[in-house]
């Protein structure tokens, strides 16, 4: 249901309605995606290897998860490999791919660093590196490029939501590059993704981004290609990804990406209505700020945003405070206070990179959540303006 708002007490601050606004990091489980889990905990819990009918039961149920992501991707079910989650799937990709020394790897400065680091990890064992550019709107540049073992580039960036052209990227370098690896993990339930359509040879999603499990996610391999395992072990998925199959997390990723594909458009409408709301009241109470994702060609739910003379590290925690949850780049390098790289590709100045902020919404935020959460918003870049200005850390 459109609105449905978030289960308040796991997100707790005390005597404060919470407000989250980081559904680029991770969304909670939908009921009807814990329904559907739920036989297959306990009664259906066979192992899906086993010959017996108890494993061939959980065979089935998992086969049929198979299927129904694979129909909703534009992939076979043989196309299909159960991970862990995107950081897995992509590792399995860039390193089952890239192959050994002579070679060469183009990689997006937009990447994700599931991606990055695993090929700075092959560069330093001696394959050659070449690292493509961004526009200023995010958009990753070929350029002059010489002909490659892989390329990876993504299909929607994590922190500014920017949209990257995969299909005729793939197409450009048809015959130059011999594989095309996408992470498409923010994409995926959010814009129509088509595997074959795409013409890449492996792309990576993961459950938790649209409302699935915690845990799970799948690389799409193309009928044809055999990457290198990261695994050994077992002759599970073909010996792609041996281990025993989580039946019940395959049930919940094919769920949820079931009903996030049957419900995009009504979905999409709706946190279209809400960005542009939130959009409208930050520019009016929290100005000077500057929107760094071109809404133009951008995931629907996500806004990236710089408060001009904020420091965005003290507004993250003046918020978290404030009971609104939101994040200054992506969750995993949220840890650290350095700029965000992407930022920085798109050639963004020192007081964008340093103010920036991500947002991000569900078909689950409600209308009063944006209204309170820009109110929140407001009223602590006003106040954290007043202090800079008083201890003359910055100005705006
Ligand atoms: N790629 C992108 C673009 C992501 O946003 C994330 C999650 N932050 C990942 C990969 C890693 O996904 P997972 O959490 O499933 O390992």
């Amino acid at each position: 249901m459109l609105g449905d708002s978030y289960p308040a007490r796991l997100l707790g601050s005390p005597g404060m309605n919470p407000i989250y606004l980081d559904n680029a990091s991770t969304t909670p489980v939908l009921p009807e995606v814990v329904e559907a889990m739920r036989p297959f905990w306990s009664d259906t819990f066979g192992n899906p290897a086993s010959a017996h009918r108890v494993g061939q039961r959980a065979r089935q149920a998992l086969e049929s998860a198979r299927e129904t992501v694979a129909e909703q991707l534009g992939a076979l079910s043989e196309e299909v490999i159960f991970t862990s989650g995107a950081t897995e799937a992509n590792n399995l990709a860039i390193f089952g791919l890239a192959g050994s020394p002579p070679g060469r790897l183009l990689v997006s400065r937009a990447e994700h660093p599931s991606i990055l680091e695993p090929i700075q990890h092959l560069g330093k064992h001696g394959l050659e590196i070449q690292t493509l550019e961004l526009d200023r709107q995010g958009v990753t540049q070929l350029g002059q490029f010489e002909p490659a073992r892989l390329v990876s580039i993504m299909l929607a960036n994590n922190e500014t939501g920017v949209l990257q052209p995969v299909q005729q990227l793939a197409r450009d370098i048809r015959g130059t590059v011999e594989h095309f690896h996408s992470d498409a993990v923010q994409a995926v339930g959010k814009v129509p993704v088509n595997f074959r359509d795409l013409g890449v040879t492996t792309l990576s999603l993961s459950a938790h981004k649209f409302h699935g499990p915690r845990g799970i996610g799948a690389l799409l391999v193309r009928k044809g290609t055999r990457p290198e395992p990261l695994l050994f072990g077992g002759h599970q998925q073909r010996g792609l990804r041996p281990g025993t199959e989580p039946v019940a997390l395959a049930i919940g990723l094919a769920k949820a990406l079931e009903l996030a594909c049957t419900q995009m458009a009504t979905r999409t409408a709706y946190v279209q209505r809400l960005r542009d709301r939130f959009l409208s009241r930050l520019r009016d109470g929290a100005g000077p700020i500057q929107i760094n994702s071109d809404i133009a060609v951008s995931l629907p739910h996500i806004v990236n945003i710089s408060f001009l003379g904020c420091r965005a590290d003290v507004l993250l925690m003046k918020l978290d405070l404030a009971g609104v949850a939101c994040s200054t780049g992506s969750a995993c390098s949220s840890g650290s206070l350095l700029p965000s790289p992407v930022l920085r590709a798109m050639s963004c100045a020192d007081d964008v990179l340093n103010s920036a902020m991500r947002f991000s919404f569900s078909h689950l935020t409600t209308l009063p959540d944006v209204d309170d959460g820009c109110d929140r918003i407001i009223t602590a870049v006003n106040d954290l303006c007043r202090m800079q200005l008083t201890d003359g850390s910055m100005t705006r």
